[in-house]
């Protein structure tokens, strides 16, 4: 028997056309193809019309498919000869369990590959304008998980690094922000730091708002943002689409361009 393969794919944010070439083959080749509910309908449509196609959504507060079910059923069809796309919202190895996978995979010594899949926390900063870095309000960028506000990330540690200059980009934290936005400010992070939150980037019902760090939880509630979405903190939030901007941050993004001049100039 043809000895079976697993290829972990990522679906990018959800735009089918932000699919990389080899994430189209591999799915246009795969007999079963797994895939989460982050997945868009067109983009399953690139599976072949014979391929079992097979959700194993896990949604935060839904009924969801046990990672351990997940793993079995990997190994089990690889095991049984077939070629199997397990098909992940953004990238297969952010947040998503991917390295659990893999370790499953290796442990059952099935065949493996990632193909990277563009990451929901480049493709949201990107989809209302803004750069993670910047060449000078902006050194680097921190991508964390919103999620466990208690024992998950140090947030003292994320407000100095946010206050130094590191963009702070949240994924899974739309939940806990009221917990999230008053650690960042017990941290020490300014009160006044720009703030967006884009929900389903690059999706037909993309949403976003940009405000300040202090009104970021009110406005979030106000606009009912939900979830999927990423938070963005930092000067850089300066750089949205103008129309995002309006009215919402004290200063625009052509004065960001004179004081930075300044500086360097
Ligand atoms: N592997 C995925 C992340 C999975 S964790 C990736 O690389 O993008 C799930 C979280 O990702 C969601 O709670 C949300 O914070 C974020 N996310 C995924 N797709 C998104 C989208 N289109 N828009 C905004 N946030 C998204």
């Amino acid at each position: 028997m043809k000895p079976g393969k697993v290829w972990l794919v990522g679906a990018g944010p959800g735009d089918p056309e932000l699919l990389t070439l080899k994430a189209m083959r591999v799915l246009g080749e795969a007999d079963v193809v797994l895939h989460d509910d982050l997945v868009q309908a067109e983009t399953l449509r690139f599976a072949k019309p014979d391929a079992r196609i097979v959700a194993v959504g896990k949604r935060g507060g839904c009924a969801s498919t046990p990672q351990a079910f997940i793993e079995r059923l990997l190994v089990a069809e690889a095991a049984a000869g077939h070629v199997v796309v397990r098909l992940k919202g953004g990238d297969p190895l952010v947040f998503g369990r991917g390295g659990e996978e893999c370790e499953a995979l290796r442990a059952a010594k099935i065949p493996f590959e990632v193909v990277n899949g563009i990451t929901a926390g480049v493709a949201a900063p990107a989809a209302i304008g803004v750069p993670l870095t910047h060449r000078v309000a902006c050194h680097g960028f921190i991508m964390v998980t919103g999620q466990a506000a208690g024992n998950g990330p140090d947030w003292m540690a994320l407000a100095r690094a946010a206050s130094s200059g590191m963009t702070l980009v949240i994924y899974m934290g739309v939940a806990q922000l009221d917990a999230l936005c008053a650690a960042l400010m017990a941290g020490g992070l300014d009160a006044a730091m720009p703030a967006a939150i884009v929900e389903r980037a690059t999706q037909p019902g993309q949403r976003a708002l940009v405000t300040v760090l202090s009104e970021l939880w009110a406005e979030q509630r106000f606009q009912q943002i939900g979830s999927p979405s990423i938070i963005v903190i930092g000067e850089v939030v300066r750089h949205a689409s103008p129309k995002l901007l309006a009215s919402h941050i004290p200063c625009s993004p052509q004065e960001l361009d004179h004081q930075a001049t300044g500086a360097y100039g």
